[in-house]
């Protein structure tokens, strides 16, 4: 059977990884010269390599960590508790743990009661279906105080998401304060984790695992063209890579983000409200320091005269020993491709970045950096408005060998690299019943 899948990503990877287990052959494509799509990396000096866009995992990330443990590289896994710290009003405040918020006086004391009732109600909630049709800001207003709402989470909302902020669903927000509420150790610190050696080696170690199993992994390639079947427009018959190859599938993976799927099947979107779901690009700025900002991993901000989202040190989440004593940070910004900011040129950009940074630390200098690099990506974060659930596009299309393994499927949780290999499993199960019967 020839199986085809679109995308070298983790969902691309783990596609490929579960189903050459089962003894298939699949041949994976892959546009960029390195497999692991959002979470690949870069080398910051020879044999030093380091995500695009900072990574790490939650204690109940437990798809990715399980297959981790599959692979035997259990040992590669780190665990940390970094500090997390919040940005509001030029000011910073560490927020790591119940204990912060004791002291974490940008609230009242009403305030943090009103915040921490918030977060405990939020775990606890099960069933999600009445959170459904309410935006999160409807949801704030109808369970916190007011002025929690207004320093806290309308403002992370506008960092995150810009003008799109009033119109997130609260199953969104919910899920994320669920998630990232309870990766917690037994003192209820924050419990990170991140793979030794970068996500890139584990996408590698993925790629060579399908490799030995009889999978075929083709680079530097991009599928141009899906060609139907002449008896049975449905049906894909043939995937024309820009190289000029063609292949001929028995089933076809696609794992790009929707607009992509959508341009390589014109024929299946005549209705252009079809899986109508609208992306923000991601901006990001990577810093490597000689000096450390602060003993933050994690800084939220909640700021509108700070222009990012995050400030995230990930040196203090691996060791800055890891990366020949340097310091690393990201500064990193969600915006629409249109925006100024995410075509503003290099140098430009750095400058008006480190300004900014600046203001925020005070004794930061230019003279700190050593290096400077620039990532972008298009597609970087679905955007999960109210009634997202009856936006999702399917698994598969109706009568047809194409298969859709995307990251706009994730719901009711966030993408992430845990949930692509939770969907990747669940489309080759699929896959795998359908061929079976
Ligand atoms: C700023 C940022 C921070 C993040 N932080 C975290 C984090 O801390 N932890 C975490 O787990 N996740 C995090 N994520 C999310 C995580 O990176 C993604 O959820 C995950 O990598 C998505 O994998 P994917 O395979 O579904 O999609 P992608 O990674 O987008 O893979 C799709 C692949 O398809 C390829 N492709 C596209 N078109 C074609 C074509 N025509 N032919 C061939 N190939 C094609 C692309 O090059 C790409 O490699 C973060 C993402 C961003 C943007």
């Amino acid at each position: 059977m020839k199986i085809a899948i679109i995308g070298g990503g983790f969902s691309g990877l783990t596609l490929a990884y579960f189903l050459a287990k089962k003894g298939l052959k699949p041949t994976l494509i892959e546009k960029d010269k390195i497999l692991g799509g959002l979470a690949s990396g870069f080398e910051i000096a020879p044999g030093i390599w380091l995500e695009k866009f900072y990574h790490h995992w939650f204690s109940n990330d437990t798809d990715i960590l399980n297959l981790v443990k599959e692979l035997n590289l259990a040992s590669s896994i780190i665990s940390v508790n970094p500090v997390t710290s919040f940005y509001y009003n030029r000011s910073i405040f560490r927020l790591s743990s119940p204990k912060d918020l004791v002291h974490f006086n940008l609230l009242s004391w009403e305030g943090k009661l009103s915040l921490f009732l918030f977060t405990i109600r939020a775990r606890l909630i099960k069933r999600f279906d009445k959170l459904e049709n309410l935006t999160a800001l409807d949801w704030l207003r109808q369970t916190c105080s007011e002025e929690v709402v207004n320093k806290i989470w309308k403002p992370l909302l506008q960092g995150k998401f810009g003008t799109y902020y009033d119109q997130i669903s609260a199953v969104w927000l919910w899920n994320k304060i669920k998630l990232r509420g309870s990766s917690r150790d037994n003192l209820q610190r924050e419990l990170l984790y991140y793979f030794k050696g970068g996500f890139q080696s584990l996408c590698e170690e993925l790629g060579h695992r399908v490799a030995r199993l009889g999978g075929q992994i083709l680079l530097s390639d991009e599928v141009v063209k899906l060609d139907p079947s002449p008896g049975n427009p449905r049906r894909i018959e043939k995937i024309v890579l820009r190289s000029g190859t063609v292949l001929e599938c028995d089933a076809v993976f696609l794992t790009p983000s929707v607009p992509i799927i959508k341009n390589l099947l014109p024929e299946h979107f005549q209705e252009k409200t079809q899986w109508d779901i609208h992306y923000l690009a991601n901006r990001c700025l990577v810093l490597i320091l000689k000096k450390s900002l602060s003993e933050t991993y994690w800084l939220n901000v909640a700021d509108p005269s700070f222009p990012f989202v995050g400030v995230i040190e990930h040196t203090n989440l691996d060791s800055p020993s890891n990366y020949g004593g340097k310091h690393i940070v990201y500064l990193s910004k969600y915006l629409p491709v249109t925006d100024e900011l995410f075509n503003m040129p290099l140098e430009e950009y750095t400058q008006f970045s480190t300004a900014s940074l600046r203001r925020m630390f005070p004794e930061f200098s230019e003279t700190w950096i050593e290096k400077v690099f620039d990532w972008r990506a298009e597609y970087a974060q679905p955007i999960v408005t109210r009634g997202y659930k009856n936006k999702l596009p399917p698994f598969t299309l109706d009568a047809s060998n194409v298969y859709i393994c995307t990251m706009a499927q994730i719901y009711p949780e966030d993408r992430g690299t845990n949930y692509a290999v939770k969907y990747a499993k669940k489309v080759s199960d699929l896959f795998l019943e359908r061929i079976s019967s």
